[in-house]
């Protein structure tokens, strides 16, 4: 896409947008809207209905009809693949609408919108499309005299909430083998980014997805993410955001109908560098992309960078100046690499962080503060801070910023101890060029996803999730398809 297709699509109004129920657009109960600011310039670009806890039940019940009635779920395998390959066409041929779109609501830079929003959601719908046929029951193996078979069956209604940094991935994360499997799925999407994620489920009716399998309700998670895992008719409750969000999603299950509930809660991932690293000046390039794309706001990212300290100095300089010729600014340009932080909130939230370690006795090596505030935007100077001690604040918790916390380690064993100690476990990194190190970091390092001589960029095929407080299940790859099926047995007497 070329930057003046951008410019004439940002230059296009956002009509307001509605929940999609029953595969009908209808606004909040009570009429309800919320202002959708965006972060690249602070100013309106719409609203969306601000849902109700009625509105959420409304479209549960007809996920449920929907369900029940075998429209979706009832149709052979060949009819579903079909629909879901033209969605994941759709999805395709509207990719410059839904990326342009999404970035003005979240303000992640367009050349990686482009690729990991409508991108890699076609892809992903595709990849399960392509699966649904291939998964197969089972044959126990019984004694003579009966028969044990194990059906693999769809949950009923997936409820998923999505955060802001990736709706279309994150969300296709969720709707390909949900759908896939034929269940109805009730979403939830940010306030702070719905509108390309509601665009795209648009799409899915388009492509003959029947009315009432998946549904689309806005509003404030507080209300209607909140009715939706209270309601006694969800089946499975799929999240990704915050742990704190995490924990309350565990309460309200336990309060309703003890629905399965699978969080994606984030990290606090080490990258770590050896002195035998294959290429130092690499590694400090994508260390610094590993951070700073997306303003930090990606799940796995490498907020903690723990060098060998022979080499600390010099490779702390080489990650500076790797990040300060990184072009943050306006989103929508291509060759913008930083983007906007997506609400003030947010922003000011990696602000106090900084504060709290400089306080803690981290020393600001490189941006620290707000910049560009005369666009009226919300962004941030890629940040390092140096000298972070393990147990600090910046080690320990989630910023969801453009901040990288530098801790130095002398030994193997020591770079695994702090590596591990913290409470998440989702992500992390190691660079050397040992064969042995490598595979013994591996299998050392407390994460769903070690990466060796990269960051970032696991595909489709293989799964993510997390350990520890970085939740549980995995989306994506095959396995992710056990969170939408129930195993049922049936023992025949022959
Ligand atoms: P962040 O703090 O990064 O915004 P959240 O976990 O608050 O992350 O948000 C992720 C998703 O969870 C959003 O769709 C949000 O609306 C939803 N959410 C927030 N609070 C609740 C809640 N109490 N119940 C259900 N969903 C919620």
């Amino acid at each position: 896409m070329d930057q003046a297709t951008i410019d004439a699509l940002r230059a296009t109004a956002v009509a307001p947008r509605n929940h999609l129920i029953d595969g009908r657009s209808v606004p909040a109960s009570d009429g309800g809207t919320l202002e959708v600011l965006s972060p690249i310039n602070g100013q309106r670009l719409t609203t969306t209905a601000r849902g109700t806890a009625a509105d959420m039940d409304r479209a549960v019940a007809a996920a449920r009809a929907a369900f029940d009635d075998g429209r979706w779920a009832g149709q052979p395998p060949a009819a579903r693949k079909a629909v879901l390959l033209k969605w994941a066409d759709l999805i395709a041929a509207n990719a410059p609408e839904l990326a342009v779109l999404g970035v003005r609501d979240n303000g992640t830079e367009i050349a990686m919108a482009l690729k990991a929003e409508p991108g890699s959601a076609a892809a992903t719908i595709r990849y399960y499309a392509e699966a649904l046929d291939k998964v197969y029951g089972e044959i126990a193996p019984t004694a003579g005299g009966v028969l044990g078979l194990i059906h693999k069956q769809p949950v009923g209604v997936v409820g998923a909430i999505i955060p802001w940094n990736f709706p279309l991935m994150i969300g296709a994360w969720k709707l390909g083998p949900a759908l896939a499997m034929g269940n109805s799925v009730v979403l939830k999407p940010a306030e702070t980014a719905s509108l390309s994620l509601m665009r795209m489920a648009e799409l899915a009716l388009e492509a003959g997805l029947p009315p009432g399998v998946l549904n689309a309700v806005t509003g404030e998670g507080a209300v209607v993410g909140a009715a939706l895992a209270r309601s006694m008719d969800v089946d499975v409750l799929v999240f990704t955001g915050s742990g704190a969000t995490g924990r309350r999603l565990l309460e309200y299950a336990a309060q309703s109908n003890l629905k399965r509930v699978y969080l994606e809660l984030g990290g606090k991932s080490p990258n770590i560098v050896f002195a035998d690293a294959p290429d130092l000046a690499q590694a400090a390039k994508v260390a610094a992309q590993g951070i700073f794309r997306n303003s930090g706001q990606v799940c796995v990212a490498g907020s903690r960078l723990l060098v060998e300290a022979a080499i600390h100095d010099d490779f702390v300089a080489e990650v500076a100046a790797a990040a300060a010729a990184m072009r943050v600014g306006d989103p929508l340009r291509l060759d913008t690499q930083i983007g906007a932080v997506n609400s003030e909130t947010q922003l000011l939230q990696n602000l106090r962080f900084v504060e709290t370690a400089q306080a803690e006795g981290g020393r600001v090596y490189a941006g620290g503060g707000r910049i560009l505030q005369e666009t009226g935007g919300y962004y941030m100077a890629p940040t390092i801070v140096t000298g972070v001690a393990p147990d600090a604040a910046l080690a320990q918790r989630e910023v969801f910023g453009p901040v990288l916390a530098v801790t130095p380690f002398e030994t193997e064993t020591e770079a695994v101890r702090i590596a591990n100690a913290t409470d998440y476990g989702l992500a992390g990194a190691v660079w050397t060029s040992g064969l042995g190190r490598a595979h013994r970091m591996v299998r050392a390092v407390r994460a769903g996803v070690v990466h060796v001589n990269t960051y970032g960029g696991a595909d489709v095929t293989v799964p993510l999730g997390g350990v520890g407080q970085s939740g549980n299940g995995s989306d994506k790859s095959l396995h992710a398809i056990d969170k939408y099926i129930n195993l049922k047995t049936a023992w025949i007497k022959l």
